[in-house]
């Protein structure tokens, strides 16, 4: 959430609710004295048509899902999920006393994930559901610490200052996690043409207090799949070499849940030994609404049994990990109802019209002659790109406003550390844009050219960089 900070305008007087004559109800005779105030709770109740129709036109205002290709969360299920959702929406996930076949749905899910991502044992994985990839990689983080710290008992908590081996490119949740339980973050920068961690620089920050290596399955920078089996290797001869044996994390929030459909020969996943857990969010590419999220742990050891909470006041004996107490049980739901209806054929599909929607988009693109490309939707059905060095009438940010002037939000941001010299455009491709929506939007950013090339220079000053949200 935002931190918000009282009102917007603090000391502006305060402008009432605009209640319009039509909704009927703004009288004395039906309870309703005066127009609601917007910062502070009412005096008295409204009639609830009045209320639903205030809110539901404030939020007129909000962006329309569809032209949103800055996000990678869902914004389109099927209307039967829907149902079942708002048939869900009073169930807590964690009374699973009063809620046992809900629990039993997320622990079909953690099973069918596990095979998925070819667990050795299936029986013996363990796993659980989240509000989303960072409560799962905070998760994983606190279990990687606290197996370094068994490790070390004789040096910790000493001087010892434990260290994860990451990417610059890593999602904002790891520099979370790090700051939040005092793990210092080792990220590797980005060097020419390579935009994500390299197998060898890993390996190099390594040394005998890092608790893990965190693998990425799709950056969010541009789409890529970092080099999880090579990671692997060569913290295998790391080992082989000094004895050091660093356990690997990999976040799939996006790659989870696109790999094993679409390319099920890249080896990321318990295939590799070394990798000891797996996150994904199951409101990206897992087709769910958000809320939901899953971490799995390749074996029960991985999992320091010390971290377990047994809750037993609300009747049951089951065995939790999670930051939460309270969650939603619809999402878990959805994500079970999602797992039944596709199968692996429809997840198969549905990623590959995806991943095909991003590819011909990005050749079309490259096509106008003014743009570089990144990548093109080989991985992740995501491409980034930036414009040719030769392009001086305008850069990514005049692109990005102007396409949003036409109600597409396609944002604009610059690198990390030892490439922030270059600023990208960014397109996710997900269900729901479909080759239709991407003819339009080729449509309008041609259309856009002429104007572009025929400007003087940039036209978006400093204050308007990084437009829109991009993690
Ligand atoms: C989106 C994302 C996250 C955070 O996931 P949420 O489900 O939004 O909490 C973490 N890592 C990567 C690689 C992501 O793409």
């Amino acid at each position: 959430m935002p931190l918000h900070q009282g009102p917007r305008e603090p000391g502006a007087p305060e402008r009432p609710l605009a209640v319009n004559p039509f909704f009927g109800e703004a009288d004395p005779l039906n309870g309703m004295t005066e127009a609601p105030p917007r910062h502070r709770l009412g005096d008295g109740p409204i009639p609830p048509s009045t209320a639903y129709q205030l809110v539901h036109d404030e939020l007129m205002l909000d962006g329309n899902a569809r032209l949103n290709l800055a996000t990678f969360v869902t914004t389109w299920m099927e209307p039967q999920a829907g149902v079942l959702m708002a048939e869900c929406s009073d169930k807590n996930m964690i009374d699973k006393d009063e809620y046992p076949h809900t629990a039993e749905l997320e622990q079909r899910c953690v099973s069918m994930l596990a095979e998925l991502w070819h667990a050795p044992d299936p029986v013996s994985t363990v796993g659980c559901s989240t509000t989303g990839s960072s409560e799962a990689c905070m998760l994983a983080g606190m279990a990687l610490k606290r197996r370094w710290a068994k490790r070390n008992a004789d040096r910790y908590p000493g001087s010892a200052r434990p260290n994860l081996v990451m990417g610059v490119n890593v999602q904002v949740c790891w520099e979370k996690f790090c700051n939040f339980w005092e793990v210092e973050a080792r990220q590797v920068p980005m060097e020419g043409d390579r935009f994500h961690l390299s197998a060898d620089a890993a390996a190099e920050l390594c040394d005998e207090n890092t608790i893990g290596v965190v693998g990425i399955m799709g950056s969010t920078f541009d789409g890529s799949y970092e080099p999880i089996a090579e990671i692997c290797a060569a913290l295998d001869a790391l080992k082989e070499r000094t004895g050091l044996d660093i356990p690997v994390h990999v976040d799939a929030a996006s790659g989870g849940m696109v790999a094993p459909f679409l390319d099920e020969d890249v080896v990321w996943d318990f295939r590799l030994p070394r990798v000891a857990s797996i996150n994904t969010s199951g409101h990206k590419y897992g087709l769910v609404y958000p809320g939901v999220g899953w971490a799995l742990w390749r074996e029960p050891e991985a999992l320091p049994e010390e971290l377990v909470f047994r809750v037993n006041y609300l009747g049951g004996d089951m065995p939790t990990f999670a930051l939460n107490f309270s969650r939603p049980g619809a999402q878990v739901v959805a994500q079970y109802y999602t797992f039944l209806r596709l199968g692996r054929e429809g997840y198969r599909s549905v990623q590959q019209a995806a991943r095909n929607v991003a590819r011909g988009l990005a050749e079309r693109i490259e096509a106008l002659g003014d743009f570089a490309m990144l990548t093109r939707g080989e991985e992740l059905p995501v491409f980034a790109f930036t414009t040719l060095p030769e392009v001086t009438a305008y850069d990514v940010f005049d692109v990005s406003r102007r396409l949003r002037e036409r109600g597409w939000l396609v944002p604009a941001y610059t690198f990390p550390a030892h490439r922030e010299d270059l600023s990208v455009l960014r397109v996710v491709c997900r269900n729901g844009f479909s080759s239709d929506l991407a003819e339009l939007l080729l449509g309008d950013l041609s259309s856009l050219m002429p104007q572009l090339r025929a400007q003087p220079g940039p036209l978006t000053h400093d204050k308007d960089r990084a437009t829109g949200f991009h993690h």
